[in-house]
């Protein structure tokens, strides 16, 4: 089959593998729809070894199955959430799978991804699509539920002043979610112009080009003084968790969502002043089913991120597209089996 293999470095291969084998209590799923993400260019940050099939955000139907999976039917439409448990470690045994000390991630060393014709996956990891959803829709539902993740590790309430730092996929979903769960108000901060005006529209936020307009002053004016609720950091940028803090209330909380590579020092004196909370969130626990449920129904209109669909042979282009232009397009879709 075709297959897309990161080679090292910067460089993506279009090549010939072997078709994947269910091992037992695997599936196979035919790849309609693998999106591109952020993270896919950090293979040489986190030191992994080439080569890999990356694809992390991946839905297709289901085409083989090892014999030993029951409640599920090869030619189901799925979307698969990419973290694979081992079910024994102490995540995975304290109901924190998604955190799993042994996990073998889509598109990682342990797992090939869905930038292929055809991927295996735990069928444990298989959530079936509503109807309605699009292939392209579908495989958003990753980076859609670990938004979600923020909100719940937030413990975020309806009624909440809500401030989104970043204008990416991210910042887009984060605000879609805030909008969904009844949050007052939405505060989007970005660098691109068009895509605050994109997220504005679906969401009304209040958005604000930081290159260009004072943050905090916005948010202090539209909040009477007192901050915001909850902050939820989607840019990955060094200050951002510090200008985060600023802009929180007492009893506030920062969700770092971001993978931050060069941090800086929190305000910690600020953090201890007003009783703010700061959590992570990474990856989702939980949050496939009903995110695939609020995407058929149009509540996270996640088509409207997909500007660009291309077939496999064709990634290096889109991610060339990805890299230079940036404020158009926000995410890029794979369709290694067509449309
Ligand atoms: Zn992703
Ligand atoms: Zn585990």
């Amino acid at each position: 089959m075709k297959a897309v293999l990161w080679t090292g470095g910067e460089t993506f291969e279009l090549q010939d593998v072997p078709e994947p084998i269910p091992r037992p209590g695997q599936i196979v799923v035919k790849v309609h729809a693998s999106a591109i993400c952020g993270t896919d260019f950090h293979y040489a940050d986190f030191k992994s070894q080439p080569p890999i099939i990356p694809g992390h955000e991946v839905a297709g139907v289901i085409v083989d199955k090892s014999a030993d999976v029951g409640g599920l039917t090869i030619g189901e439409a799925v979307a698969i959430n990419p973290v694979q448990r081992c079910g024994t470690c102490y995540a995975c045994e304290n109901g924190i799978g998604h955190l799993c000390l042994n996990t073998r991630h889509l598109g990682g060393e342990q797992a090939p991804g869905g930038w292929a014709e055809y991927v295996t996956a735990d069928a444990a990891n298989a959530h079936l699509l509503p109807r309605g959803l699009s292939f392209a829709a579908a495989a958003l539902t990753e980076p859609v539920a670990v938004c979600y993740q923020s909100f719940l590790r937030a413990q975020s309430r309806p009624g909440q002043e809500v401030l989104i730092l970043g204008d990416g996929p991210f910042g887009f979903l984060h605000a879609v979610i805030a909008k969904l769960l009844g949050a007052k108000t939405i505060f989007v901060a970005g660098h691109y112009d068009e895509r605050l005006r994109r997220i504005a529209e679906q969401t009304r936020a209040v958005t604000c080009n930081s290159r260009r307009e004072d943050l905090l002053e916005i948010v202090r004016h539209r909040t009477g003084g007192l901050g915001v609720d909850l902050v939820i950091e989607a840019t990955g940028s060094s200050d951002a968790p510090n200008l985060g803090i600023a802009a929180l209330r007492p009893r506030g909380t920062l969700v770092i969502f971001s993978y931050i590579w060069k941090p800086c020092p929190p305000d910690f004196g600020t953090v201890s002043m007003k009783e703010l909370n700061l959590v992570g969130s990474c990856r989702s626990r939980g949050c496939f089913d009903p995110c695939l449920a609020w995407m058929a129904e149009g509540k996270i209109p996640a088509e409207k991120l997909v500007d660009l669909r291309v077939p496999l042979a064709e990634v290096n282009l889109a991610i060339t597209q990805l890299k230079h232009r940036k404020k158009d397009i926000f995410k890029a879709v794979l369709l290694p089996n067509g449309n």
